[in-house]
């Protein structure tokens, strides 16, 4: 054993997204002095190790080695020999096609401990992710995982193949680049051309796809569709199980649909969407930044009879800003709290703040109105808000007889969209999401198609913002919520399949 205590934890991150890491891998990862990270990792899990933790990448591209599998176990060791806790971060599951078992050794013959924390691979998680189970009563009793390379950079033989070829299932990873000769040797032993086959590209990452066909067909459609690393292909008559969800409960199944969300913002949504059975793409066309209000502000709050809000970024850049500045509601001790809907006060309650006024329609018109009946001459409103704010509320409320006093608490910049998400919407999408009129100006600023089946908006002023762009048609939600977006797009697609 090492006298000074260092140690390594080989953990599995899981695919793609943060929320795939076990728990006791993330306990770990918050507090190891030294993070050693694989490519496949969600990025966001990185701002989860500890401020002062050394960050490596060991991200290995094909040719392009960054560090050799060798130094990688160098780094490693050194750290661990030095007294540090290192975390071995690795995609997926430490021991699926992750070298993992290597640095175990590794380590053991320098006598440092390890200890293996296993990860959801993306060998189970990729096909979850289409939906698709890799065993089904009566369909598989049984799958292989195997890789789609060969051991050096050579082409994948054949003899690679046997062994796995006539499992019920066959799961393979790193297999896009070969696919045309995968497909090609599992014929040649023997599987039927008509065996099903998916691919679940990006499986719980932004812009998530998956394609199906047959050992025939599916070469060709993932050249057509321009398939890339990563994805998992599924082979056997599992892959068509999604076409058994179709005919139930799925409305939006083969829709295509852009949601511009900011990342943060877009998961519920997203998520959503996909149990609806739609085909997602998050394209985020706007991202918010929580910014310091202005100098005064808390004097602002300490004489303030209500604070309002107006959006969910409002109340998340404030309530960010209060524990920032060391505050709490004491800070704002009269105050009654009034929200634009009940998002926006949801994301108060979250932080602990009771919100007394929600009004009847989820505008600011109706705020206006109903705070406009309990007005009492020369009481204070507060307004955190976005430096894109529009100035009906606050107007309104001074023409109704409050001081109004405004700061802004986010800044929203507009962002070209990725290639992905580009070429997605250039070949033609069932509906574009808007949630707010700044997605609407990013969207046109980036001279994306100015018609689809249907731009669906959350509100009038997102509406009026798509309208004048000249996008068309555009249907505006009749409750401005996520839940009112959804009613739309459904309206708008069962008008269109009518
Ligand atoms: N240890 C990892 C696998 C590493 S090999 C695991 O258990 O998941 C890398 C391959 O994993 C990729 O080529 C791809 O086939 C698959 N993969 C990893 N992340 C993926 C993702 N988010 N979506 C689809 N496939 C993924």
């Amino acid at each position: 054993m090492t006298v000074r205590g260092g140690s390594v934890y080989l953990i599995g991150a899981g695919p793609g997204d943060i929320g795939m890491i076990t728990v006791r891998g993330m306990e770990v990862l918050r507090r190891v002095d030294v993070v050693i990270y694989d490519n496949l990792i969600a990025s966001g899990l990185l701002d989860e190790a500890r401020a002062d933790a050394e960050l490596i990448d060991a991200s290995k591209k094909p040719h392009d080695h960054t560090l050799d599998q060798r130094s990688i176990e160098a780094v490693m060791l050194d750290r661990a020999e030095a007294g540090l806790s290192v975390a071995r971060l690795k995609g997926g599951d430490p021991f699926v096609f992750g070298r993992g078992f290597e640095e175990l050794e590794a380590c053991a013959a320098r006598d440092i401990p390890c200890e293996v924390i296993p990860g959801v691979s993306s060998a189970l998680a990729g096909p979850a992710a289409g939906n698709i189970p890799v065993t089904l009563r009566g369909v598989a009793r049984g799958f292989a995982v195997v890789t789609g390379h060969s051991r050096d950079d050579d082409p994948i033989t054949r003899e690679d193949l046997a062994p796995y070829a006539n499992a019920e299932t066959l799961v393979l990873l790193m297999g896009v680049r070969a696919l045309p000769t995968i497909v090609a040797h599992l014929r040649a032993l023997g599987r039927a051309a008509d065996t099903p086959v998916a691919v679940v590209e990006r499986a719980w990452m932004p812009g998530q796809r998956q394609i199906s066909g047959t050992l025939e067909t599916i070469a060709d459609a993932a050249r057509t569709h321009a398939l890339r690393s990563p994805a998992v292909i599924i082979v056997g008559d599992v892959s068509r199980a999604p076409e058994r969800l179709a005919s139930l409960n799925r409305p939006l199944a083969q829709q295509r649909i852009v949601v511009t969300r900011p990342d943060a913002a877009a998961g519920e949504l997203c998520d959503h969407l996909r149990r609806l059975g739609a085909d997602v793409v998050h394209a985020p066309l706007i991202e918010i930044q929580h910014i310091e209000p202005d100098a005064d502000w808390t004097t602002h709050l300490s004489q303030a009879d209500w604070l309002v809000f107006s959006s969910r970024q409002g109340a998340r850049g404030f309530t960010k800003a209060l524990r920032r500045a060391g505050l709490d509601a004491r800070a704002f001790p009269q105050a009654l709290i009034a929200a634009v809907g009940p998002t926006t006060a949801r994301e108060l309650e979250a932080s602990g703040l009771h919100v007394d006024l929600i009004p009847p329609v989820y505008r600011a018109a109706s705020l206006i109105d109903v705070m406009a009946q309990h007005v009492q001459p020369g009481q204070r409103v507060v307004y955190p808000r976005g430096t894109l704010a529009r100035h009906e509320l606050p107007d309104g409320l001074r023409a109704a007889g409050f001081v109004v006093d405004s700061f802004d608490v986010y800044r929203t910049e507009l962002l070209e969209p990725d290639n992905r998400a580009r070429e997605a919407i250039e070949a033609g999408v069932d509906a574009v999401l808007f949630a707010s009129p700044s997605a609407v100006t990013a969207y046109v600023d980036a001279a994306l198609p100015a018609t689809c089946s249907s731009f669906v908006c959350i509100g009038p002023t997102t509406g009026r913002r798509a309208i004048d762009a000249g996008l068309t048609p555009v249907t505006i939600a009749d409750t401005h919520t996520d839940a009112g977006l959804i009613d739309a797009l459904l309206h708008a697609s069962a008008e269109v399949t009518a």
